[in-house]
């Protein structure tokens, strides 16, 4: 069934400020202590067609740092750079069940290979799988991959939050020693989390996020040139990823309770696609138990019920 727009684009203002009132439950992420001043009540939604319709509401201008989203982002890149099979030598395709940044498993398993792309240790590896000679370049790339699908040259990183991230980023220095000691990172752990502190650093608002989704909604295809920007397959690859553990440790029940491809961050925003329709951004400071934007979820919900968005 295809999303009646008129109707959404009618009724969005007033679910929004439904939603809004339950961010009041959850609380804005502090141990990257730059992040502790987002506003807790902000709520914003940009939902983008494929046919190139925008619906909007909210704190849409917001802006925030993109934290694990950008995962889904470095995923992709490190496949277009590698191919699938240098990529899965050094991450997993399981999720966990252990929170984002836990090191329980890495000693559990052999070769302690991270389970999956998307928690701390399997995103620290894939920053290093991405091409260039130094962090910098590597960083850049991942800058202008991102600025590519969102379609918006002056996406930047914030410079505060990536080194307040840095300063205080104790635990997933440890994972990265850990990970390196296992030999399973190759380069050296410094100018790794040099990457992948820049990419969950980059700056953007909703409607940067609901356009690189649609992307993502168009398996790889710019939705108004027509022109690949992901192959395929390994877009195949991050929506499965998205659906086993892109929400954390809520992926299961977002997926019987939304049931589309979504990734979220300590930030608060969300990234989601309904399938060939839709692109949707959302930011929503203050998080869930689980470490989801609890407004966001909650918006999403209701969404995926009035409009059958599930894909299961
Ligand atoms: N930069 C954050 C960290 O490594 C990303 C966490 C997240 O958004 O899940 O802790």
């Amino acid at each position: 069934m295809s999303t009646d727009l008129r109707e959404l684009s009618t009724m969005l203002p007033s679910w929004l400020e439904a939603s809004r009132r339950i961010s009041a439950q959850g609380a804005v992420a502090s141990y990257i202590p730059e992040l502790q001043h987002a506003p807790s009540d902000a709520l914003g939604i940009a939902i983008y067609s494929l046919e190139g319709h925008t619906l909007e509401a909210g704190d849409c201008s917001h802006s925030f740092t993109m934290q694990s989203i950008s995962k889904v982002f470095t995923l992709l890149l490190a496949l277009i750079d590698r191919g699938e099979q240098a990529v899965f030598d050094k991450v997993g395709m399981e999720p966990t069940g252990d929170d984002f940044n836990s090191m329980l498993k890495l000693e559990l398993v052999e070769p302690g290979k991270p389970f999956n792309p998307l928690i701390n240790a399997g995103a620290i590896v894939i920053s290093s799988l991405i091409a260039g000679q130094t962090p910098a370049e590597k960083a850049e790339r991942i800058l202008a991959f991102i600025r590519r699908l969102a379609g918006d040259s002056s996406i930047a990183v914030n410079e505060s939050v990536c080194r307040s991230e840095s300063r205080t980023a104790n635990r997933n220095r440890s994972l990265a020693y850990f990970l390196k000691d296992n030999e399973v990172l190759d380069d050296d752990v410094e100018p790794t989390l040099e990457v992948y502190f820049r990419h969950c650093s980059i700056e953007v608002n909703c409607r940067h996020i609901a356009r690189m989704a649609t992307v993502l909604a168009n398996d790889g295809r710019d939705p108004q040139t027509g022109r690949e920007l992901v192959p395929r397959r390994y877009v195949q690859i991050a929506k499965s990823f998205m659906i086993t553990c892109g929400m954390y440790n809520e992926s299961g029940e977002f997926s019987i309770r939304v049931g589309i491809p979504a990734k979220s961050g300590v930030s608060g925003g969300i990234l989601a696609l309904v399938p060939g329709q839709l692109g949707i951004g959302i930011v929503g400071p203050a998080l869930n138990g689980k470490g989801n934007s609890i407004a966001g979820v909650h918006l999403l919900k209701q969404l995926s019920e009035r409009y059958d968005w599930s894909i299961f």
